[in-house]
């Protein structure tokens, strides 16, 4: 039997799959052998048991409520992965239409959602932040975004190079679709803004498996007739996400955190300002060391969920690593693409980690200097 303990946890920075709260973790191992009322684990229940549909229905309302969403949206619950989304936004919204979809490509993933998209439909690059290694978002002016677009595709928060949109873009008129796996209920949004909402849920909203889409539901008569089932919001609008089997797992544990959020966190604007408090603790130290480390966002434009940053002398990299691992502190490593540091700081890390990293830095910088 495994030994380990709650005292084993160290402080996970991990990108994703990634850090939850330690009281969902909890109530987890509490019901795993029962879920209360339904005489065996949620693993082991039909999604059609009534104690099924209370759980999901139960994490639709709490997003609902999380988002400020009324009933001209709809929550889906799929699986397949923010990857899968990148296919279904422009299989669903674009195919067979000629207003170019117009995608904002401000880092990694927004270039494979770009990708992905190509296939489908015309689509139109309005800004790539290529030139300058994405690092910054477009300023306003740089972006010329046309009201009849089929719609436009943003990544609110690149998660490989730590930026994250500030504010909810204006589209104008188009309707703005949103990967926001990286930040999702990170803070408010204001909804009035957005046709699309896409993220998969292991970065800041659960275990890996279930991906929630919110989708305005004018936009579902979009969608044409003749797709494989699978890939057809509307049918997964109209069975209420049991079209086929859900992530029954995935959703139970995604409404925990849902739970948390509403219940010991207080709502997203009380998350927002303790992620507002987190990241200042670190971008403090990138800032009082400039020398030593170097971030790689724009400060304007940086993440509050994935702090990037390089050091200035890349031979100690290794050594930050294996000592800050040495104290607890894991899952550092930037991104192979980008190399360097990355310190992902989702809801679910606690301040302390946020400090004891932030510490620890101050003082191997203060040792190398
Ligand atoms: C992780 C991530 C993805 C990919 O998610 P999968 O679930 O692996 O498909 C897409 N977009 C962003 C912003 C991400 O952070």
């Amino acid at each position: 039997m495994a030994t380990d303990t709650v005292q084993s946890r160290v402080f996970n920075f991990s990108a994703g799959p990634a850090v939850m709260p330690l009281p969902v973790l909890e109530r987890i191992r509490e019901e795993m052998l029962c879920l209360p009322g339904a005489g065996a684990s949620i693993l082991e229940i039909s999604h059609r048991s009534k104690e099924y549909i209370a759980v999901q229905q139960q994490a639709k309302q709490r997003l609902m409520r999380l988002l400020g969403l009324d009933d001209r949206f709809e929550v889906l619950f799929l699986q397949g992965g923010a990857r899968l989304q990148f296919s279904m936004v422009p299989i669903n919204l674009l195919r067979g239409r000629t207003q170019p979809a117009q995608y904002v490509i401000t880092g990694s993933w927004g270039k494979k959602a770009l990708e992905e998209a190509q296939k489908e439909g015309p689509v139109e690059v309005v800004y790539d932040g290529k030139s300058h290694n994405y690092s910054r978002l477009p300023d306003p002016s740089e972006l010329s975004l046309a009201a009849d677009a089929s719609y436009v595709h943003i990544t609110s928060n690149e998660t490989i190079q730590g930026i994250q949109f500030q504010t909810d873009l204006d589209t104008g008129g188009a309707p703005l679709v949103c990967d926001a796996s990286s930040d999702f209920l990170c803070r408010p949004l204001d909804i009035e803004r957005y046709g699309v909402i896409y993220a998969c849920a292991q970065k800041n909203a659960g275990p890996a498996g279930v991906t929630v889409v919110v989708i305005r539901k004018e936009l579902l008569e979009r969608t044409p007739d003749n797709l494989p089932g699978y890939l057809s919001y509307r049918n997964h609008a109209e069975a209420d996400s049991m079209w086929n089997t859900p992530p029954t797992f995935a959703v139970y544990a995604l409404g925990l955190v849902a739970q948390w959020l509403e219940e010991t966190v207080g709502g997203l604007d009380k998350m927002l300002e303790v992620n507002k408090r987190k990241a200042a603790r670190l971008y403090e130290v990138l800032d009082a060391y400039p020398t030593f480390y170097l971030g790689h966002a724009r400060p304007e434009d940086r993440s509050l969920m994935n702090v990037t940053f390089r050091l200035a002398q890349p031979e100690l990299e290794a050594e930050f690593l294996s000592q800050a691992a040495a104290q607890g502190l894991s899952g550092l490593k930037g991104h192979r693409s980008v190399g360097g540091m990355r310190a992902s700081i989702y809801n679910a890390m606690p301040i302390e980690g946020v400090a004891a990293l932030a510490d620890f830095m101050r003082e191997f910088a203060a040792r190398h200097a």
